[in-house]
C-alpha cells in the first residue's frame, strides 16, 4: 500500500488532504497568474525530498533517476516555500516570463 508521500502528483484527486482552503488552493490549476517559479540547479541537489515534503500543493516529485526534481507546473503556485526549505540552496525563484 502506498503512502501519501509516494502518491503521484499529476492529478488533484491524488493529492494530500490538508484542509478545506488547502484543497481548493491545491486543486486549482494555476493558470497564468504565477509570477515566479522555482528553478533547480541539479549540481547542488542531493535528492533529499525536503522540497517535495514542504510544498503546500504537493506538486514536486523527487526522482532517483534522471532529473532529480520535477515540478507539476499546472499546480505550482510560485510560493517559494520549496526554495526556502531546500538545505542545499539548489532551488531559486525566477520570473515566470523571463523578466530577470
Ligand atoms: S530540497 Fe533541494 S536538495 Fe533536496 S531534493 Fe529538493 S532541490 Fe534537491
Ligand atoms: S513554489 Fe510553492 S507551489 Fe511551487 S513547487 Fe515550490 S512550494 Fe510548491
Amino acid at each position: 500500500m502506498s503512502t501519501q508521500r509516494e502518491t503521484p502528483t499529476s492529478t488533484p484527486a491524488k493529492r494530500r488532504i490538508l484542509g478545506p482552503c488547502s484543497v481548493v488552493f491545491t486543486a486549482a490549476n494555476t493558470g497564468s497568474w504565477r509570477l515566479e517559479r522555482p528553478q533547480l540547479d541539479e549540481s547542488k541537489c542531493i535528492r533529499c525530498g525536503t522540497c517535495a515534503r514542504s510544498c503546500p500543493t504537493d506538486c514536486i516529485t523527487v526522482s532517483r533517476d534522471g532529473c532529480p526534481v520535477v515540478f507539476d507546473w499546472y499546480y505550482c503556485k510560485g510560493c517559494g516555500i520549496c526554495v526556502n526549505e531546500c538545505p542545499k540552496n539548489a532551488l531559486s525563484l525566477v520570473k515566470e516570463r523571463g523578466e530577470h
